[in-house]
């Protein structure tokens, strides 16, 4: 028999209370912060939409591992636990622990790129995109055709474009060290790549004898929705896909804060020794011996736990479809969102949503603003605010390719009737559009300015 409500594949142990706030204090919170949502205090946020990364809940078996952690500093069962755990999924001969993905990056970025370099991807993460910008490396993003159009839907917009990729290994092949897969590609919307196009990738890796790596946070979301959508692959178990995937490349980068059911958490990994003995001798200097690697033994030992946890289809149902439920709420309101809804979090497209704010005064920062203000639901912008250019002496920023505000999902940590309320929330929102107001900037920094930047409300 088949039921038409999914419900949450868990049941509630302990229990955090959520802050209900008045729309008086939620304005008084975000006049004191200047209007900057990442201002605001956790106790200030009913619904925390902000990321999922490493705000996701542990399971009971989780925290009962935490209490087994060994913290010898070599060498401890924890790391046992981990290692064996990551090797049987991965299949990769070198594991290497890192305290988040960005650490990761950082120490492939040193060991493997040069200046001059240039890194094909299908999109590049901000922070993996710095890494190799910060190398003075050149990298670049290739994304197929049906992904850059965000409101018409297609299975696997995360997919790269083979054709383009082709051009630039056959022309620069010198200058490139590897080619890296995101999946699933959270700047792209979270959106999943397919396995027909990471084997056809791993193919043209051959050809011209590069490394295929992925940037593989969200591979469990990934295997699901290949799962769901490639004719070969239905009813092929979650672990079996997520198996196959990584059996593709020839390393891999993770944050262990995404589909690590982690709070905290990263892994490097290469079938290469050489360059794993580079990682580790850098690992040293940077992140901790090679069997902790900036973690400690009981994070280890909930990370594995957690990595075994993560590929249940149950889960990976329920996921999915908390969010794009939100999705078909958003439509059945009118906000444009980008489609399908992504793995991870929901799109709302501000710049077809209200058109009558210029990106100059940030349209995406002023749904994201208003949304708290009517439900102390917290959202993020990503559009001119996160990603455009200021502009010098006055002139309007050179503005983003879109302006988008990301709705995230923390892992297990929200239910049913929480994903109602944002709906609600959502409705009010598209009664409330005509009447929102663009934003200027009063002060703000040189670089990852909507972390911190001052802003107020035009009138
Ligand atoms: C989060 C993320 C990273 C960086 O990981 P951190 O743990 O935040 O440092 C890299 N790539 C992708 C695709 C991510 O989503």
């Amino acid at each position: 028999m088949k039921f038409k409500t999914i419900i949450e594949p868990f049941k509630i142990k302990s229990v955090e209370s959520l802050p209900i706030t008045t729309p008086k204090e939620r304005k008084s919170f975000l006049e004191r912060e200047y209007w900057n949502v990442f201002g605001l205090k956790s106790q200030e946020v009913t619904v925390d939409l902000l990321t999922d990364s490493g705000t996701g809940s542990m399971s009971s078996e989780q925290w009962a591992a935490i209490m087994r952690g060994d913290e010898a500093y070599a060498g401890s069962h924890s790391w046992q636990r981990f290692h064996d755990v990551v090797a049987d999924l991965t299949g990769y001969k070198h594991i290497i622990p890192t305290h988040q993905g960005r650490a990761s990056e950082k120490i492939l970025a040193t060991v493997t790129v040069k200046e001059g370099d240039i890194i094909p991807s299908n999109s590049h993460f901000d922070t993996t995109r710095a890494n190799f910008e910060f190398v003075k490396a050149e990298p670049i993003d290739l994304l197929c055709k049906e992904g850059l159009d965000l409101l018409s839907p297609a299975p696997f917009k995360g997919n790269i474009d083979l054709e383009k990729l082709e051009d630039i290994l056959s022309r620069k092949g010198e200058k490139i060290p590897f080619v890296l897969m995101t999946i699933t590609n959270n700047t792209g919307g979270g959106q999943p790549v397919s396995m027909e196009n990471l084997k056809s990738t791993k193919k043209l890796c051959e050809k011209y004898n590069k490394m295929l790596l992925l940037d593989a946070c969200r591979f469990a979301e990934n295997a699901w929705f290949v799962s769901q959508r490639e004719e070969d692959y239905k009813g092929v178990e979650i672990r079996d896909i997520t198996k196959e995937a990584f059996r593709l490349a020839d390393g891999c980068t993770i944050s262990l804060k995404k589909d690590g059911f982690g709070n905290i958490g990263g892994i490097l990994a290469f079938n290469d020794d050489q360059l794993a003995e580079a990682s580790r001798n850098l690992l040293i200097l940077t992140e901790g011996f090679p069997t902790y690697g900036g973690l400690a033994g009981r994070d280890l030992d909930a990370l594995a736990q957690g990595l075994k946890e993560i590929t249940d289809k149950n889960y990976l149902e329920y996921r999915a479809r908390s969010i794009s439920y939100l999705g078909e709420k958003a439509l059945s309101y009118g906000i444009p969102i980008v489609q399908p809804a992504g793995g991870h979090a929901l799109y709302i497209d501000a710049k077809t949503f209200v058109p009558h704010i210029p990106p100059h005064q940030y349209p995406g920062h002023s749904v994201a603003c208003e949304i708290y203000l009517i439900g102390g639901v917290r959202a993020v912008e990503l559009g001119t605010l996160a990603f455009g250019v200021a502009g010098a002496n006055g002139e309007p920023d050179k503005p983003a390719t879109h302006e988008l505000v990301r709705l995230a999902a923390p892992r297990r940590t929200y239910t049913q009737s929480h994903f109602d309320y944002v709906a609600e929330v959502l409705e009010k929102l598209a009664e409330s559009k005509e009447k929102l107001k663009g934003y200027e900037i009063i002060e703000q920094p040189e670089q990852l300015r909507h972390f911190t930047a001052k802003l107020r409300p035009l009138t």
